[in-house]
């Protein structure tokens, strides 16, 4: 069986076109398939459009109703938990990933493949939103040694394998097309067709989407640190050689008092180095102190399903 799994916040403009395109897709499959609506604390009428497409088709359709708002892949890790499909599929409601592509993620799952990323053909998001993913892309290829070709389209599909193991890493902060990668054994990345939003904005505000980006980059790699002790050491080495030159200065051409402007600018630039690599290190610090917490990572208020 193949399960669908579609994160759910403020989509209620959405949700009846989706409901449409996904059922006929998916109909068209011949292959057993349920849906896993998660209602990621919604506050428009979402949750009522879902338990009314609950309704009208039980036998297919399961929505988890969340306490709160706990983020897109929280919303995915507990389609995971709770799916019963050899095969998952993650897709957004918001129509930017046609429901038309599944067909080529079963059949590459069918094949074999444990991880099925994708990349998105013809991207349509805002300018500075493709721009700023590019450096993004670039950045995680030179810092988590993760290679995938597009980490940003969630239309993605997992075999129960590896949904096994992303459950039992049990991170508190995830991102879970990184994670899969990083266990993937036989993935294979296919392209798909991208669409613009249909209704609405996206639901990424600027500051949500930086913390996601020191997410992956802090939750997948140590080498932020490292490079931090790098430039310390280069910086020490430099220093060093200018006290050296200063030396030989006051030794043998007596006592100095001009730079002083100098001594502030290179003051304040190790000031920001310094201030940077305590807030490199405040970040694996504060997912340490997340993780150990181990507060629930998501609630539920219910759950609507056939048993
Ligand atoms: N989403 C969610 N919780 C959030 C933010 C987003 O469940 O806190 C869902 C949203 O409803 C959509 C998907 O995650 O189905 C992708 O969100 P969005 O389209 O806003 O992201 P973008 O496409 O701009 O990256
Ligand atoms: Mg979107």
């Amino acid at each position: 069986m193949l399960s669908i799994i579609i994160p759910v916040y403020n989509e209620e403009e959405n949700l009846p076109l989706l409901f449409d395109r996904l059922y006929t897709s998916l109909e068209a499959l011949k292959y057993p398939y349920e849906i896993l609506f998660i209602n990621d604390g919604s506050k428009d009428s979402s949750i009522a459009l879902l338990t009314m497409q609950y309704k009208k088709f039980p036998d297919v359709t399961r929505v988890i109703d969340f306490e709160g708002n706990f983020g897109q892949h929280m919303a995915i890790i507990a389609g995971f938990d709770a799916m019963r499909g050899d095969y998952a599929v993650t897709l957004d409601a918001d129509l930017q990933n046609p429901p038309e592509e599944i067909h080529k993620l079963l059949e590459a799952l069918k094949s074999g493949h444990d991880v099925v990323g994708t990349h998105r053909a013809n991207r349509q998001d805002t300018f500075f939103r493709k721009y700023a993913s590019r450096c993004i892309n670039f950045m995680r290829k030179i810092i988590t040694n993760i290679d995938m070709k597009d980490q940003g389209c969630m239309l993605r599909g997992y075999n129960k394998s590896i949904v096994k193991r992303i459950l039992a890493s049990n991170e508190v902060h995830t991102f879970i097309p990184a994670t899969a990668q990083s266990y993937a054994q036989n993935s294979i990345e296919i392209e798909v067709s991208h669409e613009e939003r249909a209704y609405g904005e996206s639901k990424y505000s600027l500051y949500s989407l930086i913390r996601l980006n020191f997410d992956l980059m802090t939750g997948y790699s140590l080498v932020p640190l490292q490079i931090f002790t790098l430039i310390g050491l280069l910086v020490s080495l430099g220093s060093f050689s200018i006290v050296g030159v200063l030396m030989y200065r006051r030794l043998f051409l007596g006592a100095e008092a001009e730079g002083l402007f100098t001594l502030f600018a290179i003051a304040f630039f190790l000031m920001g180095v310094m201030i940077t690599g305590l807030g490199i290190v405040g970040e694996y610090i504060g997912r340490i102190y997340q993780q150990v917490r181990g507060r629930p990572k998501y609630s539920i208020r219910e759950i609507l399903e056939k048993k």
